[in-house]
């Protein structure tokens, strides 16, 4: 039993201050994510009660702030100045890894059961309230599956197999001796991260497997057990940018030379190690095509922008969250903060920007468990509108949460200041905000299919609001003729419709504002400017 803090101080009495956290309930409380498990995965209902509750616990919760405040460690040598090249962690670090792989989060979209990736969805908005930077590793496991899969039945049968195992194994030896690995990704280079074919790294044949040379900028998880990455063979080889899967062992059971640089020092993603990276004849097997690293390693990156779609969702309702407690646990001018019109109108405005995102990237997830290929299709284009859009709506959305909770929302204790640092990274990895809208250009021009399957989603609500068919009348004109200048403009309406199509399909209250606000235009630039009329206490409640 813990005993309660002191309150009578020797100068004043400590009063209005709402207590900290100790325990998070991110299930009971939350809704909206109850009601999309039960459409998409209500098999996984009771899993992710759990996971929840256990991620939610005084337990996880000082672990995953331990983790962010002990920042990892670079070990490259050890005292005898022999190569380790090794990153130390804080123990909270490992054990939200173990949380999150035994829930499942990089293992259930693989275990053939339905609603997997819907499933794996709501874990990725969970964890991300809690330990984001647990998330980089896990998610890039989860994504690297499909490719191995598609690129090597080989690879799949030994490294796939493994990295869809439920389980955490952190300790530094080979991967193929663990039941259970974690699979990072290298592919930005100093020279282009988004243009990839701007790579220089090589690959020099060895028998059947490669030896590659080179540097990656950019290699988030540099303990995963293996790698997926870019180099280009040689023309005899085939030639042409090419992916592989680094392992960090060799066969023959010694440390592969990928060279540790340095870590990067980083605004936020504390937990999680960022790291620039060396190939000095790395041992290297192929995957997929000579030539077709990029086809190849894109099935990796489809899966993991529904994760950097969904991770901003789960900070924006972390903050929400924090700043709901906080308002109705304080009063300004005798008065609940909570209860005061303004504070409501804020609070009712940024839960319009939750409950839509959620709708959105758990509608994106259905079409990923989707066999069609119709859903294919729609997912293949709605992944990146998504991302786009809930990543821009984020950074705004954390911050106006912080600025609810006064002067305590900007300082350390409250988790806002690590919200508000990870707030806008997920926009820019796995395709920055100009990448993505490009992106989604090239799809609607070089897939026929995925624009027709985008226009199928929005035309069935069509009819049912006029504020809607206006929009949707505004943004099939710019669907008709694309324009790169035009391209932010077209993905933020299309994500805006997406969102309002899903809100109304399902009979959310949300809808009205939402139609009122982010389509017909009645919507300021900050938050709280909902229009006259709008029960934005209702709003604030849901949060
Ligand atoms: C914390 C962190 C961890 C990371 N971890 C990894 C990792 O594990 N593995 C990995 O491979 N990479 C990783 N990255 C790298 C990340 O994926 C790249 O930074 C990202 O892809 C952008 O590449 P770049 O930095 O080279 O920027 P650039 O490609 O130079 O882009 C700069 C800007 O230009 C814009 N732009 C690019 N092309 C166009 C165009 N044609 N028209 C208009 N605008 C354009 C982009 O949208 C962006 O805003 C990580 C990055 C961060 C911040």
């Amino acid at each position: 039993m813990s005993i309660a803090p002191r309150t009578h101080l020797a100068t004043h009495e400590v009063f209005n201050q709402p207590l900290p956290r100790e325990r998070l309930d991110l299930w009971g409380a939350d809704a909206p994510l109850r009601a999309a498990v039960a459409e998409a995965a209500p098999e996984d209902a009771a899993a992710l009660a759990a996971f929840a509750a256990e991620i939610g616990s005084p337990e996880a919760l000082d672990d995953a702030e331990r983790a962010q405040r002990v920042k990892p460690e670079l070990a490259i040598f050890d005292r005898g100045g022999r190569r380790l090249d090794e990153v130390r962690f804080h123990p909270g670090y490992h054990a939200m890894m173990t949380r999150g792989a035994e829930a499942g989060y990089a293992a259930r979209a693989w275990d053939g059961r339905p609603g997997g990736h819907a499933a794996h969805a709501a874990m990725v908005y969970l964890l991300s309230q809690v330990e984001p930077g647990v998330c980089c590793p896990l998610t890039m496991t989860y994504a690297a599956v499909p490719a191995l899969e598609a690129g090597s039945p080989a690879l799949a049968a030994t490294w796939g197999a493994r990295a869809k195992v439920a389980a955490y194994d952190g300790r530094s030896m080979p991967g193929l001796d663990k039941a259970a690995v974690t699979i990072g990704m290298a592919m930005t280079e100093k020279q282009g991260g988004s243009d990839v074919r701007a790579n220089t790294t090589r690959a020099v044949p060895e028998g059947e497997a490669f030896r590659l040379w080179g540097h990656k900028w950019f290699c988030s998880a540099p303990m995963s057990d293996a790698f997926l990455t870019l180099a280009y063979l040689p023309e005899d080889a085939g030639g042409g940018l090419t992916c592989f899967l680094v392992p960090r062992w060799t066969p023959e059971g010694e440390r592969n030379p990928i060279q540790l640089q340095r870590l990067k020092d980083k605004l936020g993603n504390h937990a999680n190690a960022s790291s620039e990276i060396e190939y000095h004849g790395a041992w290297a097997q192929i995957v997929g095509e000579p030539g077709r690293g990029v086809n190849a390693i894109i099935e990796m990156v489809h899966h993991t922008r529904l994760d950097a779609a969904t991770a901003p969702v789960g900070f924006m309702r972390r903050a929400l969250d924090e700043a709901a407690w906080w308002a109705r646990g304080r009063t300004a001018f005798q008065r609940r903060l909570a209860d005061q019109p303004l504070m409501e109108a804020v609070l009712g405005d940024l839960a319009l920007d939750w409950i839509g995102s959620l709708a959105l990237v758990m509608r994106v997830a259905r079409a990923f468990d989707g066999t069609s290929a119709q859903d294919r299709a729609f997912a293949r284009i709605a992944v990146a509108i998504a991302k786009y859009w809930t990543n821009k709506r984020c950074v705004g959305v954390v911050y106006e949460a912080m600025e609810a909770m006064g002067g305590v929302g900007y300082v350390e204790e409250a988790p806002l200041a690590m919200l508000y640092r990870e707030a806008p990274l997920n926009s820019i990895w796995e395709g920055s905000g100009n990448v993505i809208c490009l992106d989604v250009l090239r799809t609607l021009g070089r897939a026929p299919e995925a624009a027709q399957a985008l226009t199928a989603e929005l035309s069935a609500r069509r009819g049912e609001d006029a504020r809607y068919d206006a929009a949707l009348a505004a943004a099939a004109a710019g669907l008709e003729k694309p324009s790169e200048g035009q391209a932010r403009w077209l993905v933020e309406r299309l994500a805006l419709l997406l969102q309002a199509s899903e809100l109304m399909r399902t009979g959310d209250p949300a809808a009205e504002p939402f139609l009122a606000t982010r389509l017909a235009g009645d919507w300021g630039r900050t938050a709280g400017t909902l229009p006259e009329g709008t029960d934005a206490g209702a709003l604030a409640a849901r949060i």
